[in-house]
């Protein structure tokens, strides 16, 4: 899951918080924060992207939720309908706006989502495997026996991504049109993954426009770009 930095509350021109009347108007400021894909799947959104409440809005007790900046995401109609109404505890899970979510979570060959295997803190896996449960990421089925879209959406990126790498090692390929095709379908982590021995690559996934606000830090310079602890210093540093 790309690690995200989806930017302080918006301002108006007088500096002032926009207030805003439905979550729907934090919608644009979002997307430009972040481009327009899911912040949990990854998936493109192409038609009206919906806004996840990471705490439910629905609580008599936190009304304020529905319109704050700080628990509102992008997310695609699958994962924005797996939550239930009920109260979460923010720190049992990763976010992407706060934690390196890609060094938390790894996709097999399959298309599967699981818990990095790298990750063996049982704390640190209980957490990454709670994110993955709360939006249902690893599903395969969806609710009418059919393969769950998101797994196939994902599928096809990591059969993309993998042709492009092919093209690429043989000079037919350029960076400029990898990034092109990745912005196309989403999955940014898949392409990041499929490109792990090509840091030019992944550093132009990093800076790419059309994936605004991939949160650099969470990537060693100084390590082919691999994932670092995005929480240096915390009790829990990823
Ligand atoms: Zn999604």
């Amino acid at each position: 899951m790309r690690p995200i930095d989806k930017g302080t509350w918006p301002l108006d021109a007088n500096l002032k918080k926009i207030e805003f009347n439905s979550w729907g108007e934090a919608k644009p400021y979002l997307i430009k924060n972040t481009g327009r894909f899911c912040h949990f799947c990854e998936m493109k959104l192409d038609n009206s992207p919906g806004i996840e409440h990471i705490k439910p809005k629905a609580l008599k007790h936190s009304p304020n939720l529905q319109n704050h900046w700080d628990n509102l995401m992008l997310s695609c109609v699958y994962c924005n309908s797996r939550k239930t109404k009920d109260q979460i505890k923010l720190y049992n899970y990763y976010w992407p706006h706060k934690h390196n979510t890609f060094k938390a979570l790894n996709i097999t060959n399959l298309g599967v989502i699981i818990v990095d295997p790298a990750i063996i803190n049982p704390s640190q896996v209980e957490k990454a495997n709670n994110l993955i449960q709360l939006y249902g990421l690893n599903e395969s089925e969806d609710s009418s026996g059919g393969i769950d879209s998101r797994l196939l959406a994902r599928l096809e990126s990591l059969s993309n991504a993998l042709e492009r790498l092919n093209e690429f090692e043989r000079g037919l390929c350029t960076i400029n049109a990898i990034i092109a095709n990745a912005s196309s379908g989403g999955f940014w982590s898949v392409w990041y993954r499929v490109f792990a021995n090509h840091i030019t690559v992944r550093d132009a996934l990093i800076k790419a426009p059309t994936f605004n606000g991939t949160m650099a830090a969470c990537f060693n310079a100084a390590s082919r770009l691999d994932p670092i602890d995005r929480n240096p210093g915390a009790s829990d540093p990823l």
